[in-house]
């Protein structure tokens, strides 16, 4: 039996890209025989004409499948409406402004073919890109690595193909703060990878900016460790034995008649340092109460506004 590849694309405000993303699409299922295809799109609510776009394309490719979301949720979430939602046998999730190559799919299927599970596209280039966005980024991973003993994959992103069981495994997440990357590192299964140059976006911009890459820094720290509740406890008991002992040291000292000075710099510089120590690991444990306050609402991860299926296996 023919098996299906569907092609996960979250879409936000990319009415620019689109008509060459279709082209390397349609050139894409011309040169794989033997599949069927589905193009899921995830518009995740667009300001602009991205969705007139893909209904357009719909009209006339069986193959396309669009969910409109009824708001911007961002790619997190798009990218877990798709996985609900996909038909095929192999999922592949991929940026709708092209700087993940589509020509790289059928090396993809080939090695799904051969038994992998998750084969990863790891870039060898990032063009376009600043110095300081790739050695941030690469010290985040060695932080997030060096937290967990769950390898994580370096130079990876959410360009790969997914076997239909990490799919059914990935669709069991339903945190709402989600770090999707950390979730393909934590299920496992039989890992591939392949290098590509990741190219410049085509056209239009890109919709992270520091701060957002930020909160998916600690979203990711957060939801994938409680590593820094750790060190807190163990900065707490080191610097209490430390007091200990000084506490000692102040105790026993006028018994050997040492003469007890005035010490108002130091007792300051220690009490507003431990008072800045205190603050930031109140903070680090405010950030998991409030992860457990969100998870405990309950709510949908999403909502939808439209969904239109594919039907490529009918023709
Ligand atoms: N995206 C999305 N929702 C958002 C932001 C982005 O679905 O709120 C999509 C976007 O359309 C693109 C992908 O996520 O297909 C990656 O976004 P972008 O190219 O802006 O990120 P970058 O490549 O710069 O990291
Ligand atoms: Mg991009």
């Amino acid at each position: 039996m023919k098996k299906t590849i569907s092609v996960l694309i979250p879409a936000y405000n990319e009415q620019a890209v689109l008509a060459a993303l279709f082209e390397r699409l349609d050139a894409l299922t011309a040169s794989v025989k033997g599949y069927y295809f589905e193009f899921l799109f995830v518009n995740d609510g667009s300001r602009d004409e991205t969705l007139e776009i893909i209904k357009r394309y719909a009209k006339t490719n069986r193959r396309v499948s669009y969910i409109n979301l009824s708001r911007n949720f961002g790619k997190e979430i798009a990218m877990i409406a798709g996985i609900d939602h996909v038909q095929g046998d192999a999922l592949v999730i991929i940026d709708a402004d092209l700087q993940d190559p589509p020509e790289l799919i059928p090396d993809m299927i080939k090695l799904w073919e051969q038994g992998y599970d998750d084969v990863y596209a790891r870039r060898k280039s990032r063009d376009g890109e600043t110095w300081l966005k790739k050695k941030t980024s690469q010290w985040y991973y060695k932080l997030l690595q060096s937290s967990t003993t769950i390898p994580i994959q370096i130079d990876t992103g959410d360009f790969r193909l997914l076997d239909r069981r990490c799919i059914d495994a990935l669709k069991q997440f339903r945190e709402s703060q989600r770090n999707t990357k950390a979730m393909f590192s934590w299920i496992g299964y039989k890992k591939k990878e392949i290098f590509y140059d990741r190219d410049p976006r085509i056209a239009g911009e890109t919709k992270w900016n520091y701060r957002k890459l930020i909160n998916l820094a600690i979203d990711g720290i957060t939801s994938f460790t409680t590593a820094p509740l750790r060190i807190a406890s163990v900065f707490g008991l080191i610097v209490s034995c430390l007091a200990f002992c000084y506490v000692l040291y102040l105790v026993i000292r006028p018994l050997f008649g040492v003469p007890t000075g005035a010490g108002y710099s130091s007792l300051m510089a220690v009490i507003l340092f431990m008072g800045g120590v205190q603050m930031i690991f109140l903070g680090i444990i405010g950030e998991y109460i409030g992860r457990i306050f969100n998870e405990t609402k309950q709510r949908p991860l999403y909502l939808i506004e439209e969904y239109h299926q594919a039907h490529d296996k009918k023709q």
